[in-house]
């Protein structure tokens, strides 16, 4: 059985005085945490100050994205140590604004997971394809092509251990969100992919997540499809009663 995993991404919002009010009224509707794995993953200045007010909570933390340096002259770059002792237990890594906006490859990514797991940090691999090559009937050779340059040279028990998020880019942050049936399809197919690649203990163990205007509406039914196991939300992760909804709703829809 996996617990199912559940992931607010804050993007650029939320101040660090933003965070800690948000993390005081999340925590008024306590999660159900022996069923579900809640992450913050506040912007890096809130990193330290929302890992120490989820402090004596289950919820946990992740960065948004790494260098895969630990150290050096790569201005504006945080390290996977820097991230591991401002208190994150999981980064983020190839997120579609990460590898649209800012160009981001795939041999990148993987540079990123290596770092992230030599650190002991929970990678949260972000996979998806656009809307053209979705038209274009590209979605599984996309998601083949990200999986196998992301996470090249893993070991099988590395792959079971990480988080993949299925993020169609158009999903994203556009009010639309996958239908059942595409999710449940995307997600069946990394699945078996993780199984070609890494054998089947990760084919059986990896969580794989959705993400792409996840709602406390339609989370449910999203939850409740088999090779689902959470979700990755952006805009009503913002809010602490919708995430609060949703992390209740994705943990009872898996039971
Ligand atoms: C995201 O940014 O990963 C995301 C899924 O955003 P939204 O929930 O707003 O679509």
């Amino acid at each position: 059985m996996r617990v199912p995993f559940v992931a607010a991404n804050w993007k650029m919002h939320m101040t660090v005085s933003g965070a800690v009010s948000y993390v005081a009224s999340f925590n008024t509707y306590e999660p159900p945490t022996s069923r579900v794995e809640t992450v913050l993953a506040p912007p890096f200045t809130a990193v330290h100050a929302t890992s120490e007010a989820v402090a004596g909570t289950a919820t946990r933390i992740a960065g948004q994205d790494l260098h895969w340096e630990s150290q050096g002259a790569f201005t504006g770059e945080v390290s996977a140590q820097m991230l591991k002792e401002a208190g994150a237990t999981h980064v983020i890594i190839g997120h579609s604004e990460r590898r649209h906006i800012f160009g981001e490859s795939d041999v990148e990514v993987n540079l990123k997971v290596q770092a992230a797991i030599a650190h002991r940090l929970t990678p949260i691999v972000c996979v998806g394809e656009t809307l053209d090559e979705r038209e274009a009937d590209e979605t599984m050779a996309v998601l083949n092509r990200q999986l196998e340059g992301g996470l090249k040279d893993l070991t099988g028990a590395q792959a079971s251990d990480l988080i993949i998020a299925y993020e169609p880019v158009w999903a994203i942050g556009t009010g639309r969100v996958a239908t059942p049936d595409e999710a449940q399809e995307a997600h069946a197919h990394i699945r078996s992919r993780l199984g070609e690649l890494f054998g089947h203990n990760a084919q059986q163990q990896c969580r794989i997540i959705y993400g792409g205007s996840v709602k406390p509406p339609n989370v449910a039914e999203l939850a409740s499809l088999p090779d689902v196991d959470g979700a990755l939300v952006g805009g009503a992760g913002l809010e602490p009663k919708s995430f609060a909804m949703i992390v209740a709703k994705s943990a009872e829809a898996t039971v």
